[in-house]
């Protein structure tokens, strides 16, 4: 039997996958980047009994593999599988190190540094002894990367994943995730007064970020910098001094309304979390 036109559950999903052959199948196709017929998937493939290739084949079909007009291809879960498979999330083990990044602390001007470790980078000044931000990296990312890039794409990620989370879908799972504004969280790794929570609704992934950082996805915000000289994308928000340094304020408890102030912007976010700007 395959996989066509059946709802798998996750373990009988996985365990499709748990063959050599089936990823061999799906790293051709996804290599070849064009359908394949049964005789060039099985050549390429390499595989002598063809018995043997057409049972492996046929488990990954409908799910994995498409089969159309008798040709293989990959359908969207065998790019996620590739997807997987190449951003190292399972297989690899990038090494622990610390790397020193373009961007200088806005305190004292030190350049600051991300170490890697367990997958996650963590960035801090090693001055001041204060870690700015934390967050999961895949260690595929690594791969084909001089080390004078890595900085901005850790940057990257981090906006990214920020973004999504945001805007409501959950990197990890595609999920819902929802956002609050919240003066107590079980994720709060430095120490803040006030934050935005991310929780996904489906997986429990998470993620908190100060309101600086969150305001800095408003299209005003980032309009704002722009006609100041300053693109948003390409600016490290490391960088940012009002984002560094200025702590928001907290001006209403019930409902909770939170301001933050800059030389010529004043950005308050009420509890569901609207943001209000005013130039000063
Ligand atoms: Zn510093
Ligand atoms: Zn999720």
């Amino acid at each position: 039997m395959d996989a066509d036109e059946r709802d798998l559950s996750p373990d009988e999903a996985f365990s499709l996958l748990g063959n050599d052959t089936r990823i061999r199948i799906i790293q051709t196709l996804w290599e070849a980047d064009e359908p394949l017929s049964f005789s060039e998937l099985h050549n390429r493939v390499g595989m002598r009994d063809s018995g043997q290739f057409n049972y492996h084949l046929n488990q990954l079909v409908g799910l994995f593999v498409r089969q159309k007009n008798g040709k293989y291809e990959l359908p969207f879960a065998g790019f996620r599988v590739i997807g997987a498979i190449l951003s190292g999330t399972y297989t690899q083990r990038a090494e622990s190190t610390t790397y020193e990044l373009d961007s200088l602390c806005v305190k004292c001007e030190t350049r600051l540094e991300a170490e890697y470790d367990e997958e996650v980078v963590s960035v801090c000044c090693p001055a001041c002894d204060e870690q700015r931000s934390e967050f999961g990296f895949p260690p595929g990312a690594f791969e084909d990367r001089e080390v004078t890039e890595l900085p901005r794409t850790f940057e990257r990620w981090l906006r990214n994943v920020f973004s999504m989370m945001a805007d409501g879908v959950c990197l990890n799972c595609s999920g819902r995730t929802t956002k609050s504004l919240v003066t107590e969280s079980k994720y709060f790794e430095q120490e803040a007064e006030v934050g935005v929570e991310f929780v996904c609704e489906r997986c429990n992934d998470h993620g908190f970020g100060s309101i600086g950082s969150y305001i800095l996805q408003h299209p005003a915000v980032v309009a704002f910098h722009y006609e100041h000289g300053v693109n948003l994308r390409q600016q490290s928000a490391w960088e940012l001094e009002w984002l560094i340094e200025n702590e928001s304020r907290i001006i209403s408890d019930d409902p909770l309304l939170v301001e933050l102030d800059g030389d010529e912007l004043t950005v308050t976010v009420d509890d569901t979390l609207n943001i209000e700007i005013n130039e000063l």
